[in-house]
């Protein structure tokens, strides 16, 4: 068999598998989801035995992904927006660092959006994400995104208050009219060839406990530590019921939410490599044709190279 076929089977097995890992992540029925039914600590049909079967099986996934980034870009007229949301420990910078590790820098960007700046809360929410989308041929990734203000803006309320937002636009129904807009928003992407992912990684109380502990002890993991996310932990309730309040309202087919068990970061990394494969599967990616003219180009400039003393 010539190689390049055996590659494009090698692609085609690999992107069967990774449909059927992310697939059982994924939200089809946003109505009927509930987040207690989703389990931290699930690893699907690996048990920790098969670690490092899951970690080979994600560096193939990386390089596949990678495959498929070369087309996306190469082919310049979808973009891919992944977005992530979680609570803190629960392995977002690690996932979205072992997952695009494979992807050329110049395909990719990532974007964090952290408590917005003065600046940024002169204008809408959706205004500094807006400017971070990806172009065309690239994959775009929001470390947190406008999902914050249906999350973090609603366990605290006084937040809300120092938007700068009129009295009178700040009704009980604010939280729905945030959806519907998050979702027109989503659909005007979709319409225009940005293609969305959308990752909730989902890491118990309990490992999150761990995990802190952890950076506690180490003195390396220091940095990642702050005061802050202690004082957050207090509020897991109020969180877990925004999230599955979101959910059940922003998962769309054009936009789907994949709910991600974070309690062991070698799983969740396959899910996410496995979901973005997955998504670029779909797209039918290609080179570009070349043209006959573009081929008689080659040729002429190949045979004025050889000509060359
Ligand atoms: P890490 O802690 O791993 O470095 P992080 O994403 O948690 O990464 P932080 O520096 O802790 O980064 O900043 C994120 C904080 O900003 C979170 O607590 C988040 O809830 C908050 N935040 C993000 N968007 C908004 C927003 N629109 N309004 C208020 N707070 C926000
Ligand atoms: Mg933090």
């Amino acid at each position: 068999m010539p190689d390049h076929d055996h590659q494009e089977m090698k692609l085609a097995t690999i992107i069967k598998k990774a449909r059927k890992l992310s697939r059982r992540h994924c939200i089809s029925d946003a109505k009927k989801f509930r987040l207690k039914d989703v389990d931290a600590n699930d690893t699907g049909s690996f048990t920790s035995e098969d670690k490092p079967r899951a970690k080979e099986a994600l560096q193939i996934g990386v390089e596949a992904l990678a495959q498929l980034q070369d087309m996306l870009y190469a082919q310049d007229r979808w973009a891919l927006l992944l977005i992530f949301q979680a609570m803190d420990a629960a392995g977002k910078d690690g996932a979205i660092k072992h997952v695009m590790s494979g992807v050329n820098p110049q395909g990719c960007q990532v974007a964090s959006f952290k408590a917005p700046s003065a600046e940024e809360l002169d204008h809408d929410y959706l205004w500094r994400c807006q400017k971070h989308l990806p172009e065309r041929g690239r994959i775009g990734i929001f470390n947190r995104s406008y999902y914050e203000e249906v999350l973090v803006v609603r366990v605290h309320p006084n937040i809300l208050q120092s938007q700068k937002i009129a009295p009178k636009l700040i009704g009980d129904d604010i939280w729905q009219k945030r959806y519907r807009d998050i979702g027109s928003f989503e659909r005007y992407l979709s319409n225009n060839g940005v293609m969305i992912r959308k990752f909730f990684l989902h890491v118990s109380r309990k490992e999150q406990k761990r995990r802190f502990l952890e950076r506690l002890e180490n003195p390396e993991k220091h940095w990642k530590f702050s005061a802050t996310d202690a004082k957050e932990r207090s509020y897991w309730n109020d969180y877990m019921e925004a999230y599955e309040d979101l959910i059940r309202n922003t998962a769309t087919e054009k936009a789907p939410w994949y709910v991600v068990p974070a309690d062991n970061k070698w799983y969740t990394r396959a899910v996410v490599a496995a979901a973005v494969i997955d998504a670029l599967a779909s797209l039918d990616l290609h080179y570009p044709k070349v043209t006959e003219e573009k081929l008689k180009e080659l040729a002429a400039a190949k045979k004025a190279l050889l000509a060359e003393k």
